[in-house]
């Protein structure tokens, strides 16, 4: 009898929390995998395509997607904390999330904003030199550099949209440091209201080439942001935002 009681406790309180999950306030509603938006596996050996966009913002930037070295969108000054540069509709809806980040009690920094195609070009070189000097072998040095520098056109950050966010105080890519945790968890919850997309997801490394990068956020506007939010992407179901927005450019 007693195990009984147990048992329909138990199941009362899941029902409860199945109930406040369901009605939770601010969520958009969560809709089945569109399969165009899964992220499609990783061409090997295939020569990226340069991308022709006049306006970039919503192009799919990925490791088979290069913007070409004239790409240099009108970037403005961020005036918040660790600065750097952006398109003014990402400075302003970053602006609104440091906002409603610090009423939380969080402190976020900008580690990194803008990159123009020279700065990834004299980064991934200076990666490159100093992986010859240690292995004298070109491809080799080549293949090490390219494991965690980007090369020139590749990264999103030229686009103008896309910044790494780390604590105010953190050692910046942290993944130990709780204050780093509660303000990428906070990104993943809410960063969609205001417009911003996780690039890089969990369980897609595979796919796109990156590990989970919980700090780099890109802006791709409300709409999208809350579109791809409601397909459960952070929960690492392969669907990825170079996917959606291919899917977008080509219904
Ligand atoms: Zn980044």
């Amino acid at each position: 009898m007693r195990r009984r009681v147990l048992i329909v406790s138990i199941l009362l309180v899941l029902s409860v929390l199945v109930v406040q999950r369901l009605t939770a306030p601010n969520s958009p509603p969560r809709v089945s995998i569109d399969s165009r938006y899964l992220c499609a596996a990783l061409a090997a050996y295939i020569p990226a395509e340069e991308l022709t966009c006049a306006d970039c913002t919503y192009a799919a930037v990925d490791k088979s997607h290069r913007l070409p070295a004239s790409y240099v969108p009108p970037v403005m000054p961020v005036l918040l904390t660790g600065g750097g540069s952006l398109v003014p509709e990402a400075a302003i809806a970053l602006t609104d999330l440091f906002a409603e980040a610090r009423q939380r009690k969080l402190a976020p920094r900008i580690t990194s904003a803008y990159r123009s195609y020279e700065d990834q070009a004299r980064t991934f070189a200076a990666w490159f030199r100093q992986e010859l000097s240690r292995t004298h072998n070109l491809d080799r040095a080549f293949d090490n550099a390219s494991r965690y520098s980007a090369l020139p056109g590749f990264s999103e950050h030229q686009l103008g949209t896309a910044v790494d966010l780390n604590c105010d105080g953190c050692a910046p890519f942290d993944r130990e440091d709780s204050r780093n945790i509660a303000l990428w968890k906070f990104l993943e919850d809410e960063g969609y209201r205001f417009g911003f997309a996780i690039s890089y997801p969990r369980n897609v490394e595979a796919l796109t080439g990156y590990q989970y990068e919980p700090w780099h956020i890109r802006y791709v506007g409300k709409e999208y942001a809350a579109a791809l939010f409601a397909q459960n992407y952070l929960d690492g179901n392969g669907v990825c935002l170079s996917a959606f927005l291919r899917a977008q450019a080509h219904p």
